[in-house]
Formats: C-alpha cells, structure tokens, sequence
C-alpha cells in the first residue's frame, strides 16, 4: 500500500512540475512582446498626507494582462523578468510612463517607480533615468525611485555609488517594504534615503494590539529623527489610519483611499488634489 502510494505523490508531484514550468514558459515568452503587444499598463496609488489631507504623490505599480492566461500579478511576472533581463526594457518602460503620466499632473505632485535591483547590474540606469525625465520634460525633482533592501545586499559599494549619481540628478530616493529585511537598521547607515516606506506587514493589528502600535511608533520616530518622510503602506481601515496619524506618519498608501488606479483617473484624482467620495464609497464594495 505503501509503495503505491508513494508513486502516486510521485506522479502527482511531477505533473505539478510540469504545469509550473510550463506556466513559467509561456509567461517568459510571452513577456518579450508584452511591450509590443500593448498588454502592460502602468496603475497609480495614491499617497496622501496626512497633515493636509492632499495627495502628494502617486507610486506606478506595473500590470500585465496576458491573452490567454489573464491578469498575472507583479509578484509573479517581476521575478521572470529578473531572471530573464527582460527587466530593463520593462523598467525602461515604466519609468517613461509614469514620467508621462507625472508630466500632466499639478507641479507639486511626485511620481515614484519602483527599481528592481537587476536593474543596477546593467550600464546605463543613470541614463535611463536621465532619459525619461527629459522626454517627459519633469523636473527631476518630482521623481521618486523605490528600492529595497536586496539592493543593498548586493554588491553594495557600486550600488550606493549609483544610487548617489541618481540621487545628484534631484531624483529621491525611497527605502520600500522598511522592516521586512534582515537588517533594514543597518542600510539606513549605508544611504540617506529621502523617505522609508513601512511595509503595510506592519499595519494588520496596529489598531488592537498595544506591542504592534508601539512597533510602528519606533519605526516612525526613527524615519522622523533621520530627516526622512514616513509612509505607512497598506492602511485599509479608518482605525488603522487613525492610528498612523496619531503616531505621525508624514503620507498613508492603501486601499483606505484608494487602490491603485488607471492613469486618466488619478490624473483627475490629483487636479481635484484629494481622493473624491466615489473612491472612497467603492473601496468597501
Ligand atoms: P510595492 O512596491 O510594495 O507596492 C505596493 C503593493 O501593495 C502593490 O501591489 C499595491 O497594490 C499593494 N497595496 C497597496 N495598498 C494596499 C492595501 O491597503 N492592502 C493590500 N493588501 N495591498 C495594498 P502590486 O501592485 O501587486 O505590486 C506588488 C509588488 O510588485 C510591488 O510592491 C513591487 O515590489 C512590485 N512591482 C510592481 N510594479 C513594479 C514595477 O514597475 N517594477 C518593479 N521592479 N517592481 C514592481
Ligand atoms: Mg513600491
Ligand atoms: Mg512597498
Ligand atoms: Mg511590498
């Protein structure tokens, strides 16, 4: 009995492979026209202050929606594209979109894009920032490129060195996902970031749980000491928002005021400076 059994997981275990590597597959495949094709398109989240109840700035988060198989995630597309290069014709890509999308918007209004930290091995990121902000004639200024941690476990000397080149343009430069890492205290030695965005991990019991609160108060003070502007990611409820605002959070990013959202909507979004009602009415449905 023992022995069927074991070859039927076997077996089972092996079509599971297959099915995996072959969604991998057509995935890679299809990635490199995904571009051409016009099957990505560049969403926009806002983040709102939490002083002036205004957006300040709107993050570009990637979709890719395949013919066949439908929308696929970020998490699972990014690290094809990592594995493959295809990641900086894509990054490429969605830095000249948001710059784009940014261009229209009010001057006050920042874009962030995130860099995966691929796109550091390759010459030619400088430029590539370069080139969007002049095509998109935006002042350096109102982009904001969001790193993680990895990037600084990587082959950190020539990292930081870039990051400072792209930071010398007037670019700003955001620690994203702050305190997932191994040691997220350390890197902010490493690099003066302009702002560290607090995983929205940390948000989930903020609102009933005591050591939570105390937690995402640290991580606050500790931004706020640096000079740096503090963003609680992922803030869903009115309680969750409450207490960020009371702990002094600079700017709030979650689906409590909207999910991230087509580029003519949050260029209406920011002409109207707040998130409008309707956002606000829909989020709960
Ligand atoms: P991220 O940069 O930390 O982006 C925030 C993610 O949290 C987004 O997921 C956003 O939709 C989601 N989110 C925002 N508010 C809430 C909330 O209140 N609740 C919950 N549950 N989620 C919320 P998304 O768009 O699926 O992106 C996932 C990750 O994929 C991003 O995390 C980023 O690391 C990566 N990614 C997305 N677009 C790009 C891109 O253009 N380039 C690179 N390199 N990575 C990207
Ligand atoms: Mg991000
Ligand atoms: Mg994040
Ligand atoms: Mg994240």
């Amino acid at each position: 009995k023992a022995k069927s059994e074991g070859r039927g997981t076997c077996h089972f275990f092996e079509s599971g492979m297959d099915a995996t590597l072959q969604r991998r597959r057509t995935l890679e495949t299809g990635l490199r026209d995904a571009i051409a094709n016009c099957e990505l398109s560049v969403l926009f989240q806002p983040l709102v202050s939490l002083k002036t109840g205004k957006i300040a700035a709107a993050e570009a988060l990637l979709r890719w929606t395949h013919p066949k198989l439908g929308m696929i995630p970020p998490v699972e597309f990014i690290p094809i594209a990592e594995e493959s290069g295809l990641i900086h014709q894509l990054g490429g890509w969605v830095l000249h979109q948001a710059a784009l999308a940014a261009g229209k918007w009010p001057k006050h209004v920042g874009v962030a894009v995130n860099l995966s930290p691929v796109q550091f091995r390759q010459a030619g990121l400088l430029e590539t920032v370069q080139g969007a902000l002049a095509r998109a004639d935006l002042a350096a200024e109102r982009l904001e490129l969001e790193i993680t941690e990895s990037l600084l476990l990587e082959d950190s000397q020539a990292n930081i060195d870039l990051l400072h080149a792209i930071r010398g343009l007037g670019v700003k430069i955001a620690m994203d996902d702050f305190g997932t890492g191994y040691s997220s205290l350390s890197y902010l030695r490493a690099f003066p970031f302009d702002k560290i965005k607090i995983d929205r991990s940390f948000m989930s019991d903020i609102a009933t749980k005591d050591d939570s609160r105390a937690i995402l108060r640290a991580m606050i003070g500790l931004g706020t000491s640096l000079g740096m502007v503090t963003v609680a990611e992922g803030v869903e409820t009115e309680e969750q928002l409450a207490v960020v605002k009371a702990e002094g959070a600079t700017l709030v990013q979650g689906y409590y005021y909207s999910p991230p959202v087509t580029a003519s909507d949050i260029a209406a979004m920011v002409e109207a400076e707040t998130v409008p009602p309707a956002t606000l009415d829909k989020r709960a449905g």
